[in-house]
C-alpha cells in the first residue's frame, strides 16, 4: 500500500490554525488539523477590538464559529498533540501524535505562545473577569479612566505600562521585588509620564471581590487596582521545529518571509508563534497568505480522494491571478 501523504498538516486550531483550514478546505486539500485546544483566544472574555463584531465577541464563540466554518467545507480538525515533527530526505514531514504518525507534503505551524502568567490563585479566573490582562491593544480602552497596575521588571513593562497611559493618568508598575533594569532615561520616562514604579517586594497580590490588590511588604498597606495588566512576556511554542533546524528570532518565534514561509523548505507558519502584532486578525491575515501560497505550491498535485475527476490538475495559468503572489504567477 502506497504511503497515504497529507497535502498538509496544519498544527494548531486557534484562529491562525482554523483560518487556514477554511481556506485549505475551500481550495479541496486534503488536509488536517491537530489541535492540543489551548489557544489563547479562549481566554478572550470579550474581544472588542475584532472587526465586524460591534457588541463585541468571547474568545470561545469565535473559535467555536470558525470551527463550524471550517467544518462546513469538510475540514477534519481533532483534538491531540504533535509531540514531534521531522522533515524526510524525500521533502515529506512526519508528525507523531500518540501512537499515530501523520505524513504531509507541507505543514503548517499555528501553535501560538505560552503567556507567562503572574503568581496569583485562580488567574484563569481573574482573566475571564478582566482583572488581569495581557494586552493594551487589545483592552486597553476598556481601562479608560481606572486605576491599573502593569506587572513587570524590564523596558516592556515600561512600554506597557506608557502604552496604558494613553488611556489612563492612573498607571502604577509594580516590580513585585524583582532588580528593576530599566536605565536612568526610562526611569526619567517613567516620572514624566507620572507612572508610579513600585519596586519593593509586594507580599501578596491578591483578587479582592472587583479589585486587585497589592499588599506592601513593609508597612502591610494595600494599594487597589481595577485591572492588572501582565508584562511578564511570553514563550512561542516553536520547539516542533528547533530539531528540523528552521531559523528562529531570539525570542524563538518563527522567522517567515512575506508568504509565511519558513526557512525549511515547505514548512510555514502563521500567528503568534510569527513575530508580528499578536492579534486574532493578523493571526488569520497570515493564515490566508500561508493557506494560498500552500496551495500555490502544490498546484498540479491532485487530491484524488477528494477531486475523482481531477479537477485540481489544472494549469497554472487557470489560477485566479487576483489573489496569487506575482512572483509565481
Ligand atoms: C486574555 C487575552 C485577551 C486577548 N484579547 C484579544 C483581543 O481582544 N483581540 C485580539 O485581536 N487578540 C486578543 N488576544 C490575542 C489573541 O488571543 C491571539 O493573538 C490569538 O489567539 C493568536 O492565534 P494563534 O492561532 O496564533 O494562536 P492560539 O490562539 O494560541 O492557538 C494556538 C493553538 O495551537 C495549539 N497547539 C500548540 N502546540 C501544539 C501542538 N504541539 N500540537 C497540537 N496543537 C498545538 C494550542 O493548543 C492552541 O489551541 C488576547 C489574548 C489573551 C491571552
Amino acid at each position: 500500500m502506497p504511503e497515504s501523504v497529507l497535502d498538509c498538516l496544519v498544527i494548531g486550531g486557534g484562529p491562525a490554525g482554523l483560518t487556514a483550514a477554511i481556506y485549505l478546505a475551500r481550495f479541496r486539500r486534503r488536509f488536517q488539523v491537530v489541535d492540543a485546544g489551548r489557544s489563547r483566544a479562549a481566554l478572550i472574555p470579550t474581544s472588542h477590538n475584532h472587526a465586524g463584531f460591534p457588541e463585541g465577541i468571547h474568545g470561545r464563540t469565535l473559535l467555536g464559529r470558525m470551527t463550524e466554518q471550517a467544518r462546513r467545507y469538510g475540514a477534519h480538525i481533532v483534538h491531540g498533540s504533535v509531540t514531534h515533527l521531522e522533515h524526510r530526505p524525500d521533502g515529506v514531514f512526519i508528525a507523531t501524535v500518540g501512537s499515530k504518525r501523520i505524513a504531509a507534503r507541507t505543514v503548517l505551524l499555528a501553535t501560538g505562545v505560552v503567556d507567562r502568567e503572574p503568581a496569583l490563585p485562580n488567574v484563569p479566573d481573574a482573566i475571564q473577569r478582566g482583572l488581569v490582562r495581557h494586552c493594551g491593544i487589545c483592552d486597553g480602552y476598556e481601562v479608560l479612566g481606572k486605576r491599573v497596575a502593569v506587572i513587570g521588571h524590564s523596558s516592556s513593562g515600561l512600554h506597557e505600562a506608557l502604552f496604558l497611559r494613553t488611556y489612563t493618568f492612573d498607571v502604577t508598575l509594580l516590580s513585585l521585588g524583582c532588580p528593576l533594569t530599566l536605565s536612568e532615561q526610562e526611569r526619567r520616562q517613567a516620572a514624566e509620564a507620572g507612572i508610579g514604579v513600585v519596586e519593593e517586594p509586594v507580599a501578596r497580590v491578591v483578587i479582592d471581590g472587583d479589585h486587585v490588590r497589592a499588599l506592601s511588604m513593609r508597612d502591610g498597606n494595600h494599594q487597589s487596582f481595577d485591572a492588572l495588566y501582565s508584562a511578564l512576556g511570553s514563550d512561542a511554542r516553536s520547539d516542533l521545529v528547533r530539531g528540523l533546524g528552521t531559523d528562529l528570532d531570539d525570542k524563538g518565534c518563527v522567522v517567515t518571509d512575506a508568504h509565511q514561509r519558513s526557512s525549511t523548505d515547505g514548512l510555514f507558519a502563521a500567528g503568534d508563534v510569527v513575530r508580528s502584532l499578536d492579534q486574532i486578525s493578523v493571526a488569520m491575515g497570515q493564515a490566508a497568505i500561508a493557506a494560498t501560497a500552500i496551495h500555490n505550491r502544490l498546484r498540479g498535485v491532485p487530491s484524488p480522494d477528494e477531486a475523482p475527476d481531477g479537477t485540481l490538475s489544472f494549469s497554472p495559468q487557470d489560477l485566479c491571478t487576483c489573489c496569487t503572489p506575482s512572483e509565481v504567477r
